[in-house]
């Protein structure tokens, strides 16, 4: 039997991760896009690059992410960093990196939004569209395009 504290933090860490699965699903309900549900190579790679920021203690967050789990927002565009939905606004691209493709890093391009969620963490990043065709061909991943980067 876990412990009521251990039990309390268990039902926190599965409400945040129905939280992001949630989330990402109204953002493809939004934007009119559909939810796969699992990810590809590069996707894995991209929450690898996550999971090894935050175990070699190389990330830095909003002040409100404490020890309680709760909904995490994180962007390819900006390695190292994770914040609370209050925060995502911080995690805005830069005009440049807005039109820059974080697969390929071609400039200039048309971006298409995507976000995977694991666990309460989501991940955000832009493709262009060779990207996205790479990336979620096979129908691959938590993904909702917004088509305007
Ligand atoms: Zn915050
Ligand atoms: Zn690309």
């Amino acid at each position: 039997m876990p412990s009521p504290a251990e039990t309390a933090l268990l039902d926190q860490l599965s409400a945040a991760t129905n939280h992001a699965r949630s989330f990402v699903h109204a953002l493809a309900y939004t934007e009119g896009t559909p939810v796969q549900t699992t990810a590809s190579m590069w996707t894995r790679l991209q929450l690898l690059n996550v999971a090894l920021a935050i175990t070699s203690g190389q990330v830095h967050h909003c002040p409100h992410l404490g020890d309680s789990p709760t909904l995490i927002h994180a962007a390819v565009w900006a390695p190292g960093r994770l914040v609370c939905s209050a925060c995502t606004s911080t995690l805005d691209p830069s005009p440049t990196e807005d039109d820059t493709c974080d697969r390929c890093r071609a400039p200039g391009q048309e971006l298409y939004g995507c976000t995977v969620a694991v666990g309460p963490l989501i991940l955000a990043y832009g493709l262009c569209t060779p990207c996205l065709n790479a990336t979620h061909h096979n129908a691959e991943t938590h993904a909702a395009g917004n088509g305007d980067g």
